[in-house]
């Protein structure tokens, strides 16, 4: 059981549907989509969780992303770490990778024992390599003394420089597309199509035309968004504050513009996800919907932490 609050924009204008531990939703789907974390940004924080979403299909969990607490997640979600089979980085970003090792390292520990593929910009075999290294005690001494496979060989690595099919299975069929993220170089959308429904995820972008033909015709495209009027709060708070601040804006979407994004692919559902800012009491789940629906027609979800869709 997930816990889960939503607010749907629907096509009759708006409409808020509050649930708690009641699965509706993707309950009798085969392939289910759970956002394990929605803030944007690398710092902690009470509310959100790191950047991560999974896909479950057939009992195979695929990961997008592994921002802070992305192992906690999966289990408060209730998805078995041992179900751990695929891991996608959208691009190599604290907020986006800070916990991928550290995934790896406790489903390892909780019991994993069966292959892993992990799939994302360079350097990700160095990452994985070092990071092996780093914990090897700890590794070496669970295998010595708690009978655990060796861990390093369950793990293989692709390094991803170009959009295109990335790989296909039983369950889905997966492709990326590069977006716009400077100067995170190269960082990747993807899309997950199995045979009941579409998802795509956009890391983080501009708007972005190898986004939209991505996610053409998508039932659920999850895109990561910022409330332009709450920026100068949220930098506020920060030292560096009129350098980040021109990052941000140059290097992620409006949730106005996530709504252009979503129209012009024709999806079903924008799922507003990596809110930034993501802790800021004075925007609405409304603001965020009447936002995205300048532009957009479909649904409109905003992304909570353990939400499924
Ligand atoms: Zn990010």
């Amino acid at each position: 059981m997930i816990s889960r609050r939503s607010f749907i924009g629907g096509t009759a204008g708006f409409a808020a549907s509050l649930t708690l531990a009641n699965p509706v939703h993707g309950q009798n789907r085969r392939t289910r989509l759970i956002l394990l974390g929605t803030g944007g940004g690398p710092r902690p924080r009470k509310e959100s969780s790191g950047s991560a979403q999974v896909i479950v299909s057939n009992g195979v969990a695929y990961v997008i992303d592994c921002g802070d607490g992305v192992a906690r997640q999966f289990a408060t979600a209730g998805v078995p770490l041992t179900a751990l089979r695929h891991i996608f980085l959208t691009h190599q970003h604290s907020d986006h990778n800070a916990d991928y090792g550290n995934l790896i390292w406790l489903a390892w520990a909780s019991g994993l024992s069966t292959r892993v593929d992990a799939w994302g910009p360079p350097p990700l075999e160095q990452m994985t390599k070092l990071f092996f290294q780093m914990n090897a005690y700890d590794i070496d001494t669970r295998i010595a003394n708690e009978g655990r496979v060796p861990l390093a060989p369950l793990v293989h690595v692709h390094e991803l420089r170009a959009g295109g099919e990335v790989m296909r299975d039983e369950n889905v069929r997966v492709t990326a597309a590069l977006v716009d993220h400077p100067p995170v170089v190269p960082a990747f959308g993807y899309r997950f199509d199995a045979p009941d429904r579409s998802i795509v995820i956009s890391g983080d972008t501009t708007p972005s035309d190898n986004l939209i033909t991505l996610a053409k015709g998508a039932d659920v495209l999850v895109h990561s968004v910022l409330y332009v009027p709450a920026v100068d709060r949220l930098l506020a708070r920060v030292p560096n504050a009129s350098t980040l601040k021109a990052s941000i804006i140059a290097h992620q979407t409006s949730a106005e513009d996530a709504g252009r994004v979503a129209q012009a692919a024709g999806v079903k559902t924008l799922v507003l996800s990596h809110l930034v800012p993501a802790d800021d009491p004075m925007v609405t789940e409304r603001m965020w919907i009447d936002a995205a629906r300048t532009h957009f027609r479909g649904t409109v979800i905003v992304g909570r932490d353990l939400l499924e869709i």
